[in-house]
């Protein structure tokens, strides 16, 4: 295993500075430090210091807080703050769902938001340091003619990762925005965070080095719901989940904003079951299933996970029916 020296800033912006500096190779922001570490324990990743974030935080700032319209969420809340607030659950259940059926209690205990956005996909052609990926700077992506049961259904390539944070999808139908110091822009949208892999193979967001993530907001979604089908349900990540939220008046549904994950290389709207959703009764179920089967469309499902295909079309139906307020047929 690599050495590396350990800084601990007490503002951000010492932690970007530091990360700017030039006085390191590959220096690396750390939150919890659950994804990071387990990057260097794997030979995946050899950073010369970790700036750990932990110190930088105001500590009279609550992890979690409604601002008039707005839900602020600092980077370094952990996804069992998140889960619990009493807020969130209020005002974006979707959220508080999505986060608290992620990873174990231990996990959620520890992770932080921002940390859950930036981890790394869990190909495990990735995670093992012996397959020299596209990823890695490889010639080959494994997953084409491998197992590829867990990876992308939709999707450019020539990477077929699937995101792999609970958050990011959540945040997308809550109209989050997440925001940074140390680089030429105060906030971007979570939508304009992630990149496809044709536009970028080696990483996944469109951070710049020390860009550092202060904080997350998002927009109330009180009609907001979040399904997931796992094949383990205490720990692992999700095969297919599915995050929506609802404008609804007088029964009906006027918009819809409805987020994909664990399909694709990042988080994947579907605007096809949006604009079918637009227009039906809140409680015409037939509508909604009619919507949700069009969450397929443009997939190109790869050998071994067609299954997909359906757990998807099942998880945004459950999705849709949890943001009308009432509880899906064969669910708790
Ligand atoms: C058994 C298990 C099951 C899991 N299941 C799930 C699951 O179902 N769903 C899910 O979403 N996750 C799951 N996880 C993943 C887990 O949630 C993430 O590893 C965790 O959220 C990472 O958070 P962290 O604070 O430890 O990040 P770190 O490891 O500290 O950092 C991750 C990345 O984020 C960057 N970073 C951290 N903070 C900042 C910041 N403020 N600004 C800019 N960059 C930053 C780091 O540089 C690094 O690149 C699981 C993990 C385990 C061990
Ligand atoms: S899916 Fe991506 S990370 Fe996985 S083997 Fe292919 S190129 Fe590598």
């Amino acid at each position: 295993m690599s050495t590396f020296a350990i800084a601990q800033p007490k503002t951000f912006e010492k932690a970007s500075e530091l990360v700017r500096s030039g006085r390191y190779t590959l220096p690396q922001l750390k939150g919890a430090g659950l994804d990071i570490l387990d990057h260097v324990k794997e030979g995946l990743e050899s950073p010369d210091l970790l700036v750990n974030l932990a110190g930088a935080r105001e500590p009279s700032r609550a992890p979690v807080r409604v601002e008039g319209q707005t839900i602020r969420i600092e980077s370094g809340a952990t996804l069992a703050q998140i889960a619990e607030s009493a807020d969130i659950l209020r005002l974006a259940p979707v959220l508080a769902h999505a986060v608290g059926n992620a990873a174990t209690p231990a996990v959620r205990h520890v992770a932080t938001a921002a940390g859950n956005l930036l981890q790394r996909p869990r190909c495990w052609y990735y995670r093992n340091h012996q397959f020299e990926c596209l990823k890695k700077g490889g010639a080959t992506c494994f997953a084409v003619e491998g197992e590829n049961r867990y990876h992308a259904i939709f999707g450019p390539g020539p990477c077929h990762i699937v995101h792999p944070s609970n958050l990011a999808p959540a945040l997308m139908v809550c109209e989050g925005q997440v925001h940074v110091i140390g680089g030429q822009r105060a906030s971007l949208p979570v939508a304009a965070l992630f990149h496809t892999p044709d536009k970028g193979i080696r990483s996944e967001h469109n951070l710049e080095p020390g860009e550092v993530i202060t904080h997350i907001t998002l927009a109330a979604r009180p009609a907001s719901g979040f399904s997931a089908v796992k094949e383990k349900q205490s720990f692992d990540w999700p095969l297919a989940f599915a995050c929506a939220s609802l404008d609804i008046q007088s029964g009906v549904i006027r918009s819809a904003k409805v987020c994909a994950g664990a399909v694709a290389p990042v988080p994947w709207p579907l605007p096809a079951v949006e604009a079918a959703l637009a227009g039906a009764a809140a409680d015409d179920d037939a509508a909604i299933m009619a919507a949700a089967a069009l969450a397929a469309r443009g997939a190109k499902p790869m050998t071994d996970n067609a299954y997909k295909v359906s757990l998807l079309k099942a998880v945004v139906r459950r999705a849709v029916v949890k943001a009308t307020g009432r509880t899906p047929e064969g669910l708790a």
